[in-house]
């Protein structure tokens, strides 16, 4: 399709219903379906967890804005990741992940497919050496890329690191979760397989959990396999869940337009702010990062971070004096939230290579009235320096 992104997010899926008229195709909440005689299926629905025509309505979307040849959506982002790591590994298997990843992710490989005898190598993906010694084992068969990471906004080359993954003989898997398909498509950059947590930006209302996996050209057979853990292992998304995921999906370039905006402007006003030690945000032309962001996205997203100069005591007073930005898990939303990384979101790999300093404070900048924001900052900055 050749139609534009904001075009496609608004109809690539999204036929009119044929019966009624309907604008907004329904939303079918049903388990079953009837069969006209044995076997004979209407559209080639049978069963709720095989197929449903909401589900697949969002798949259609999905594959469209990442250019995929398919996609599935899952209960969650880590049903997602689960998906395709049973589907791509075997006991004995290598993995590669960045070392500033999710920490859901790193707990999912170590912890669940390490007792299935998978191995697991955490790397520094802006490091070319450390990068292609971890290749070296025999048995790599998967690099997981997150760009931008979670909480460090460390860009990592997708088109550098796909090369070295295939050279290697291994899939590259990309988080695409912090930048959406609004700002940056792996697929076209060399990534086999693009994994969400639709919870965020793709949702973008802090109403639905839910994941997804989409297929790049060429990897036709991983995406069966795929397919079929979602069919057999049956974590899928629920029509309803659906429903508001491809809601959320059509004003997608709109959202991240504006939370670029104001996250811009948020990392700009904390910049030399005494009580900031250091601002992670690849906007910034200062952000070691910034170059290959302006290459690689076309929009720097809404997530940042700060090291605060006080330490752990003084970055959890100012978690926890912001008015507007709510403490709490979760990014991608319209409202603006605040999170302490090393306690919450990152708890799970404390003491492990991806642990995250005590110092950083992680927000997700909403889409409010940008001034609001910055106030808002500003005040609980000064509170946790007084
Ligand atoms: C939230 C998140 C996940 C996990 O998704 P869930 O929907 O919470 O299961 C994976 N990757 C990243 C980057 C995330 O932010």
């Amino acid at each position: 399709m050749s139609d534009g992104f904001a075009t496609r997010a608004i109809h690539a899926g999204q036929e009119f219903d044929p019966t009624t008229g309907a604008v907004v195709p329904p939303v079918y909440l049903t388990s079953t379906f009837v069969q006209d005689g044995v076997g004979g299926l209407r559209g080639g629905y049978e069963y709720g967890r095989s197929g449903n025509p909401t589900r697949n309505v969002l798949q259609d979307q999905l594959a469209a804005l990442e250019g995929g040849i398919r996609a599935l959506s899952f209960a969650s982002g880590l049903a997602a990741e689960d998906a395709v790591l049973r589907a791509a590994l075997r006991p004995g298997d290598h993995v590669v992940l960045g070392n500033d990843a999710y920490g859901g992710t790193h707990r999912l490989i170590s912890r669940i497919f390490g007792a299935w005898g998978v191995e697991l190598t955490t790397v520094d993906f802006t490091d070319a050496d450390a990068v292609r010694a971890a290749l070296s084992h025999a048995n790599t068969r998967l690099v997981w890329v997150e760009t931008p990471s979670n909480p460090l906004m460390k860009i990592s080359d997708i088109a550098a690191l796909a090369e070295l993954a295939h050279e290697a003989g291994a899939i590259a898997v990309v988080d695409n979760t912090f930048a959406s398909p609004a700002l940056q498509r792996p697929i076209s950059l060399g990534a086999d397989l693009v994994v969400h947590s639709t919870t965020k930006y793709l949702g973008g209302h802090s109403d639905v959990i839910g994941g997804a996996v989409v297929i790049a050209p060429g990897q036709e057979e991983l995406g069966e396999k795929i397919a079929f853990q979602q069919f057999a292992v049956g974590a899928v998304s629920g029509p309803l869940d659906a429903f508001l995921t491809t809601r959320g999906i059509k004003t997608l370039e709109l959202r991240m337009r504006q939370h670029s905006a104001n996250a811009q402007a948020v990392a700009e006003a904390l910049v030399g702010n005494p009580a900031i030690e250091r601002v992670y945000y690849p906007g910034l032309p200062t952000h070691p990062g910034h170059e290959l962001a302006t290459r690689q996205m076309s929009g720097f997203g809404g997530m940042l971070s700060v090291a605060v100069a006080g330490g752990a005591a003084s970055a959890r007073v100012f978690a926890e004096s912001t008015r507007i930005f709510q403490l709490a898990e979760s990014l991608g939303g319209v409202e603006s939230l605040i999170g302490y990384p090393s306690e919450m979101t990152h708890a799970s790999v404390k003491g492990t290579p991806l642990a995250v300093p005590e110092n950083i404070v992680r927000l997700s900048v909403g889409v409010e009235s940008v001034d609001d924001l910055v106030a808002d900052v500003l005040q609980a900055l000064a509170r946790a320096s007084a």
